[in-house]
């Protein structure tokens, strides 16, 4: 028996039950029924024949989930900002210049991230309902030649899709790698890596994948691996891509341990991939679209208002909406929690007090999700009109 003075009494830790609301917020997401499932399966060595198996499934799925035949693709061990700071820290080193096209709150991580790591940044700006057009960003990547672009394809916290195509070709001219966040908008929206030059991607497993969050898939190019092998800097040990990729094994050939993988998040990541795969990306995206569209009808026969003023801007995954003034927002999220056991979230960075954010997609993303969340914001918008103003 151990002589030492225990200072700490063991806590009372009790069983604590948790009413599930329906989560339609930007994220995360509800999970697959077979996400569920996969998350207890058998628990996987860090170096075994089985766990390089699941490896390869994952990495053929997110090749497809991405649009990519480049072979750098693996996933970050932790949540989207993992995915984030690994793209940034991997492909722009310090002393070198990011230009951030900013619009909502990830450009804003993506600047406090480069800058912890001593890269240079320069931002340009458009107002936060609206997405940016080929013509803003030329001048700056003409003028700054950075050695990369960060940019947003869905953002969360406003509701707005970016249009990318051209965008690769345009930063490649001037010498800059097209750095994209796609963790609100793969595979609810068409997303092509190749064709459009994107350089680093990153996405999140608790968005349109329906899966649980702490892993984050991310690719890179033929031209960030050049970065890569070429660069003279040493990005975090825990997110270097060339140590991922022998652990990942990336040339299909290495067998390396980096750092112990979660099992059941692994099996959640497969799992989302399967369902992706099995439904196909044109039809998930034809699938969010449609509900989407439905969301939006049922919401403007409510009278609701739009943040986004353009609908070619609005993201088919997450919706942003006005609400009527003297309305208090997370007054209004909570009493959808609390008597519809939906769960929507008020505004985040530019969009706190001014918007709802409410996520119609993944295993979500249904026109029975959309009309019971329409209907139950209607109610909302009456009983606390009755109530409070
Ligand atoms: N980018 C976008 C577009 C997001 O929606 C989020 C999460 N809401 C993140 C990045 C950060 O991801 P995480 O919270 O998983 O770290």
């Amino acid at each position: 028996m151990s002589s030492h003075k225990f200072i700490v009494a063991p806590p009372r830790i009790e069983d604590r039950e948790v009413v599930k609301p329906l989560l339609c917020g930007p994220g995360p997401c509800d999970y697959w029924p077979s996400v569920e499932k996969a998350l207890s399966k058998p628990v996987l060595s860090p170096i075994c024949e089985e766990l390089f198996k699941v490896l390869e499934d994952i990495r053929v799925g997110l090749q497809y989930a991405f649009q990519t035949r480049s072979k750098l693709v693996m996933a970050t061990s932790g949540s989207g900002h993992s995915g984030m700071e690994a793209i940034i820290s991997n492909l722009v080193g310090p002393g070198e210049t990011l230009l951030i096209a900013s619009r909502g709150i990830w450009d804003q991580r993506a600047l406090m991230i480069a800058t912890r790591y001593g890269i240079k940044t320069k931002v340009v700006s458009i107002p936060m309902d609206t997405t940016f057009s080929l013509a803003q960003l030329e001048p700056e990547l003409k003028r700054i030649r950075p050695a990369g672009l960060f940019i947003t394809h869905g953002d969360s916290s406003t509701g707005t899709l970016q249009n990318l195509e051209g965008l690769g070709d345009l930063c490649h001219k001037y010498g800059t790698l097209l750095l994209v966040d796609t963790v609100v908008s793969l595979g609810g929206v068409p997303f092509f890596m190749d064709e459009w030059g994107v350089d680093g991607v990153y996405t999140s497993t608790q968005k349109v994948f329906s899966g649980p969050a702490g892993i984050s898939p991310v690719a890179f190019s033929a031209r960030a691996e050049q970065k890569l092998n070429s660069r003279k800097h040493n990005p975090p040990f825990y997110l270097d891509a060339k140590q991922l990729a022998l652990q990942w094994s990336c040339d299909g050939v290495t067998r390396t341990y980096h750092h112990t993988l979660s099992s059941p998040l692994l099996w959640a990541l497969r799992a989302c991939l399967q369902e992706l795969v099995r439904e196909t990306l044109p039809v998930s995206w034809a699938r969010h679209a449609a509900s989407t569209a439905h969301f939006h009808k049922r919401l403007r026969e409510y009278s609701f208002e739009f943040l986004i003023p353009k609908p070619e801007d609005r993201l088919a995954t997450v919706t942003t909406v006005k609400l009527p003034k003297g309305y208090d927002y997370r007054g209004f999220v909570k009493y959808m929690r609390e008597n519809h056991k939906i769960l929507i979230f008020a505004g985040l960075g530019p969009t706190v007090d001014k918007a709802l954010r409410i996520g119609i997609m993944g295993v979500n993303s249904t026109t029975k999700v959309a009309d019971a969340v329409a209907d139950a914001m209607a109610d909302t918008l009456r009983a606390l009109k009755k109530s409070s103003l």
